[in-house]
């Protein structure tokens, strides 16, 4: 699997004016190259941030912008006026510009001068206020961009640039997103269904299906030693049961989950795919539902949806993609059954077998069971209870005129005790700010059952995500209450009527 990150870069950009005279403005590039010096020197900060030569007309503006725009490795600008810069001469730039945009709010200095101060330090130094007149015009433009105040020396304002610079380095990967479906989604379902054309033109990603008949003969296609090589994988890597082991009564099945694998990351490969689909009412001539390989395969990067759902197959790829190296894992997931009391109320997410090992906590185990959904014969799969600690479940929706993300801050948990009889892998969560408000919140907003469950990705940078795909997002999180989500609803609604309303064709 590529890894999206490599080569890729922020350009900054500093704004000043003429007025000022060369020798002031030699120092305003002095010090603009020492801010882009402390956001490097820190690990908050997961692409280089790249000095550009400071800006001081509307012309060489507007030439730095479509430049980032043509520049395939800038996934995003970074703008810090050190002086005034006469905002004027933004807006032809500003107005192309259409790679992710944060404007940091610093100046060069930590701490004020006070013995030393004089008006030569006020006039090289005056961020304060031309920042304001920078933050006017993207207003007055109506730019989408995420604002953040303090000093690069600061770890907590890198870790904020690092976190919209997560974000930016998700949607590059969203343009670049291919999904491979195997079949249609699965019939009747509502949620699952969705606009393709407009997940294209919102983020990039291109939805398409296939026949898994193709699908089937790559399968098939897999050679013995490839399969050799998977089976030794499973092997180094899991607690094979000893009845999937090499002498094994049911060694052969564990076999052709291997040649699944084998197939599916074939087929993927070719084509230049990063996300994919299954759907257990289409599996043609296959002769298990793809359990393993489907796990193995998200946690290589790869975005998937069961039941033919490309839209969290969608968005676990960004999230994964947004995750990198990170601590922690993504997963597809699914809310499946509750846990009213006794004790705090919590949620039981599963899935018929597709979570992804790179939540689990442990080593999994790798297994076969009887499924009675699929009509196939039993499926491998992995079993694993999921690492405790924060994260977020989010889910995307489509809702006939835009989409919509819903996200809930979780805790997941150990399960309150050993589930020995539950043949799949599983995480137990308590949403916040408590189950009854968190699921009453998430149905008002129409949130689906299959979501993306994320350990490692920080939930700013999925809400920068959406701020820059301009897509709505409604978080549930510890001060939400009923009323106040319901009041939150209905605004957010009539904000992006308005603001896409009249943009459609
Ligand atoms: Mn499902």
């Amino acid at each position: 699997m590529r890894t999206p990150s490599e080569n890729l870069e922020v350009w900054f950009l500093t704004g000043s004016q003429e007025l000022y005279g060369e020798a002031t403005l030699r120092q305003v590039a002095e010090q603009s190259k020492e801010i882009v010096a402390l956001l490097n020197g820190g690990p908050e900060i997961a692409v280089p941030i790249v000095w550009k030569p400071v800006l001081i007309d509307a012309a060489r503006i507007r030439r730095a912008c479509l430049d980032a725009n043509s520049a395939d490795q800038c996934i995003g600008v970074v703008a810090w006026m050190h002086t005034f810069s006469p905002a004027k001469a933004w807006i032809a730039g500003l107005d192309v510009l259409a790679k992710p945009l944060l404007h940091l709010h610093t100046q060069a200095n930590l701490s004020l001068p006070w013995a030393e101060i004089d008006m030569d330090f006020m006039n090289l130094n005056q961020a304060a206020h031309g920042d304001r007149e920078f933050g006017y015009i993207q207003t007055r433009l109506a730019l989408r961009r995420k604002t953040v105040a303090g000093h690069a020396s600061d770890p907590a304002v890198r870790a904020r640039v690092g976190t919209w610079a997560c974000a930016a380095i998700g949607w590059h990967a969203a343009q670049d997103l291919r999904l491979a479906r195997f079949g249609d989604n699965m019939r009747n379902v509502a949620v699952t269904e969705g606009d393709k054309v407009e997940v294209q033109w919102r983020l990039g990603a291109s939805v398409n299906t296939y026949s898994v008949n193709e699908l089937v003969a790559a399968v098939d296609g897999a050679s013995r030693s490839a399969v050799d090589d998977v089976v030794a994988q499973y092997q180094a890597s899991y607690t094979v049961v000893p009845e999937l082991a090499p002498g094994g009564a049911r060694h052969e099945s564990l076999r052709y989950a291997a040649a699944q694998e084998v197939g599916l990351r074939s087929f993927l490969e070719d084509g230049n795919f990063n996300a994919f689909t299954t759907n257990f009412e289409d599996l043609g001539g296959l002769r298990q539902l793809p359990g393993i390989a489907v796990q193995r395969l998200m946690a290589d990067g790869y975005g998937f949806g069961a039941e033919g759902d490309w839209k969290t197959s969608v968005l676990l790829r960004i999230l994964k993609v947004m995750a990198g190296d990170r601590p922690g894992g993504v997963s597809f997931m699914e809310d499946y059954t509750y846990h009213f009391g006794p004790g705090e109320p919590k949620i039981l997410g599963a899935h018929m077998l597709e979570v992804c090992p790179s939540i689990a906590s442990g080593r999994p185990s790798c297994e076969i069971h009887p499924l009675g959904i699929g009509n196939r014969e039993d499926p491998v799969r992995l079993v694993f209870d999921a690492r405790p600690g924060p994260g977020f479940v989010v889910g995307l929706l489509d809702l006939g005129d835009r989409l919509r993300l819903v996200a809930n801050d979780i805790e997941i948990v150990p399960p309150d005790e050993p589930l020995p009889k539950l043949p799949v892998a599983r995480a137990v969560w308590k949403p916040a700010p408590n189950l009854f408000t968190s699921a009453e919140s998430w149905l008002s907003a129409g949130g689906p059952h299959h979501t993306v469950l994320s350990i490692a990705v920080d939930i700013e940078a999925l809400e920068d995500l959406a701020v820059i795909a301009g897509i709505e997002l409604v978080r549930i999180d510890a001060s939400t209450t009923t009323q106040s989500f319901r009041k939150e609803l209905a605004w957010s609604q009539a904000y992006y009527r308005l603001a896409h309303g009249l943009a459609r064709g």
